[in-house]
């Protein structure tokens, strides 16, 4: 084991503050990574804060962050993929069991005995997992991925997590070219959202309830925008969408997003708020229209969504900000004030 600086909450109720952790050294599959960039994802605040209690209760102290990247500093004896210098990521997994039939699928997101990146069993140290807020991370090199070169470094970090979570309900949905999208909610996950609905070919409408983010979703590329407490705008659109991703982090009437899709239409939420939603048969009934959830999305995938950012120069819009600034920064998170990823430049913590 070895010690490392991080940040951490004590308690659901604790700002974050400088702590110290350990890490386990790396064995004959782990590869180990310092830490450069860390992006900040809502549900890093909603476990933080001990949001998800009922499903997923947060043990402190928490040291959260699953949108890591950084470059490989050891390797051990049998790992082929990576060696030191190497950039590499880290997404929202770490682990999983690798023989169950999801993963076996590649869909290690649903794998029943996965392992977090922050708050889950340590399975080597015992106690929980510590993610990214930390100067560095030993991870199954299974876990890690390829990061492209061609990239800004601190904008390719929201794309572990912020990044897959919409490139994959969408890959799922099917081919989207002539589609009519609509992302809700302009936030981490949203405009990475609209980035990729355009470079699948779609339509894009984005439904905000922040006026003051409208140019900035045009200049995203969105073709329409529509203030969501508008009811005249929401109506003109009502019935036309085929499909449309909810990213919204708060309670909220889903059954206003239902109403806009076409028949056979679909919403996935991949938004996880704290409260269920209630939902409106009769939105789904007349329309036959359904409703999905998404998680993130298996390595492979990840992998296969960092190669087409390469290719298409996809990275995340960021506000980078020093460690020492992160609670201020979840504040403003909460006020929908991002624009539109805050990721932590890690050279800050080593002052
Ligand atoms: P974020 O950056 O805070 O964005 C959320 C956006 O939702 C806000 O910018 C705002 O957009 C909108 N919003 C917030 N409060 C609202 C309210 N009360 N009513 C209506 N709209 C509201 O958060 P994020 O990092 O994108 O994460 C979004 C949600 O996805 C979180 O719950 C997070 O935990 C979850 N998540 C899920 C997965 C998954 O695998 N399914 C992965 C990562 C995150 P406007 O200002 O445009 O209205
Ligand atoms: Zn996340």
């Amino acid at each position: 084991m070895y010690n490392i600086k991080a940040y951490s909450a004590a308690s659901a109720t604790s700002p974050l503050a400088s702590d110290r952790i350990s890490r386990r050294e790396t064995t004959e599959r782990d590869v180990q990574i310092e830490i450069l960039f860390c992006g900040i994802c809502h549900s890093d605040l909603h476990t933080v804060r001990n949001e998800w209690s009922s499903i997923m209760p947060t043990a402190y102290p928490c040291v959260p962050g699953h949108e890591i990247v950084g470059r490989v500093t050891k390797v051990g004896s049998a790992v082929t993929k990576f060696k030191p210098g190497d950039l590499a990521g880290v997404g929202c997994l770490v682990d999983s069991d690798q023989t169950c039939p999801n993963c076996k699928a590649g869909l290690e997101q649903l794998c029943p005995n996965q392992t977090l990146t922050f708050n889950s069993p340590d399975k080597h140290l015992g106690g929980i997992t510590y993610g990214g807020y930390s100067e560095s991370i030993v991870v199954d090199e299974h876990f890690v991925l390829r990061v492209p070169s061609n990239l800004n470094l601190a904008g390719v970090a929201p794309l572990l997590c912020a990044g897959i979570t919409t490139y994959s309900p969408m890959r799922r949905w099917g081919d989207l070219k002539g589609k009519k999208v609509g992302v809700v909610g302009l936030g981490g996950l949203g405009h990475m959202g609209v980035k990729f609905a355009l470079a699948f070919g779609a339509r894009v409408v984005v439904f905000t309830t922040s006026p003051s983010k409208k140019e900035d979703a045009l200049r995203l590329g969105a073709n329409e925008v529509i203030i969501s407490s508008n009811p005249e705008e929401m109506q003109k659109h009502a019935g036309s969408f085929d499909f449309i991703l909810d990213t919204i982090a708060a309670s909220h009437d889903i059954n206003a997003y239902i109403n806009m899709l076409a028949h056979d239409g679909n919403i996935t939420l991949v938004g996880a708020p704290e409260k269920p939603l209630a939902v409106s048969a009769f939105a789904l009934l007349f329309g036959r229209r359904s409703l999905s959830g998404s998680v993130i999305g298996g390595i492979a995938e990840t992998q296969e969504m960092l190669d087409f950012c390469g290719k298409h120069g996809i990275t995340s819009d960021i506000e980078l900000i020093k460690i020492q600034d992160i609670n201020e920064a979840y504040e403003r998170m909460l006020k929908s004030d991002v624009k539109y990823r805050f990721v932590i430049d890690m050279a800050s913590l080593k002052v």
